[in-house]
């Protein structure tokens, strides 16, 4: 681990007043990520704990910032924003604050032993051979090992408040992800993101149309048009509003190729996502394409863009039937 792992611990670095950032190694995707503690009156709010590796140093994290973390607010439930919930609440002594549907899906993912089986099945389905499902499996397992949540979460509701901050309903990409919004600051997790753009994937047992919520979220945040916003990777956003609606034309373009992919000949979602990301990708990357391609397959369904079809055994796609309601 250690040597794959890019080292980038920093000390807390303030970025404004009252909000600082430090930032956590990853094994691999972006290589790093942000977490921020936020001032209030009776503490810090740290927001999100990166992975659960053994050699993230608490005590000297928080030995670097003045008071104590009163609580800690997860964004959402994937592993690099809720893996070191566990350690960090041990270090801290602070509650772990979580959104209520992110917690179900973080217990059914993180918590259960099948959840490995369940996804690798739901693979078969969507066209993944059954070696590569075997090696997708074992690729997202990987991660398994660091994932350190905390049991039990004090739950959080769209639209509560914390600590001043206001609990803001996100999804995309992921069901329950909540971000934090105060005075023009957005405390993004992973829905505003630059220079890469957030995945937006597929997942069994999950909202049944993921990028449908994405461009409502989207939509939202153009509306909002923070003075700022902070994303759990990558560089601080300056314009939240035209940096959601760039990441919207984005998907609208996504759109275009997915459904030029489809034809009259069904096409599974795993054929699909060679067409829109090549095939030379290693494991862990065609996990994320095959689930970013059916979030755009359905996607493309709900706007009678494409159709579902399939034996119950497998699901496929085909592109808009003449005769149907693209030419009428
Ligand atoms: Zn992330």
């Amino acid at each position: 681990m250690r040597n794959r792992t890019e080292h980038t611990f920093v000390a807390p670095l303030e970025l404004e007043p009252g909000v600082l950032r430090f930032t956590l190694p990853l094994p691999s995707g972006p290589r790093h990520v942000h977490c921020y503690l936020l001032r209030g009156n009776d503490g810090w709010t740290l927001v999100d704990t990166g992975l659960g590796l053994m050699e993230t140093p608490w005590e000297e994290i928080l030995a670097a910032v003045d008071g104590p973390v009163a609580r800690i607010f997860i964004t959402h439930m994937h592993p690099d924003h809720v893996g070191g919930a566990e350690a960090a609440a041990a270090a801290t002594g602070a509650t772990v604050l979580q959104g209520r549907l992110d917690y179900l899906q973080c217990e059914r993912v993180w918590g259960s032993d099948d959840w490995p089986r369940r996804i690798a099945d739901w693979f078969l389905v969507h066209g993944v051979p059954p070696e590569t499902a075997e090696e997708l499996l074992e690729s997202g397992h990987v991660f398994a090992d660091f994932v350190r949540f905390a049991w039990n979460p004090e739950p959080v509701e769209p639209d509560d408040e914390v600590d001043g901050w206001r609990a803001l309903a996100t999804p995309g990409h992921a069901d329950g992800h909540l971000c934090l919004y105060r005075n023009g600051v957005l405390i993004a997790g992973d829905t505003l993101l630059t220079p890469i753009t957030p995945a937006i994937g597929l997942y069994p047992e999950s909202r049944p149309d993921p990028l449908g919520d994405y461009v409502e979220t989207l939509r939202l945040l153009a509306d909002l048009a923070p003075r700022v916003s902070y994303g759990g990777h990558g560089d601080t956003v300056r314009e939240p509003a035209a940096r959601a609606r760039a990441i919207a034309a984005h998907h609208v373009e996504r759109l275009d190729r997915t459904q030029a992919a489809l034809g009259p000949e069904p096409r599974s979602g795993y054929e699909v996502s060679h067409a829109l990301f090549g095939s030379s990708l290693p494991a862990i990357q065609r996990r994320f394409a095959v689930a970013e391609a059916l979030s755009h397959l359905e996607r493309l369904v709900v706007l009678g863009r494409a159709e579902r079809g399939g034996d119950g055994r497998n699901v496929t796609y085909t592109g808009p039937q003449p005769g149907g309601r693209d030419t009428a």
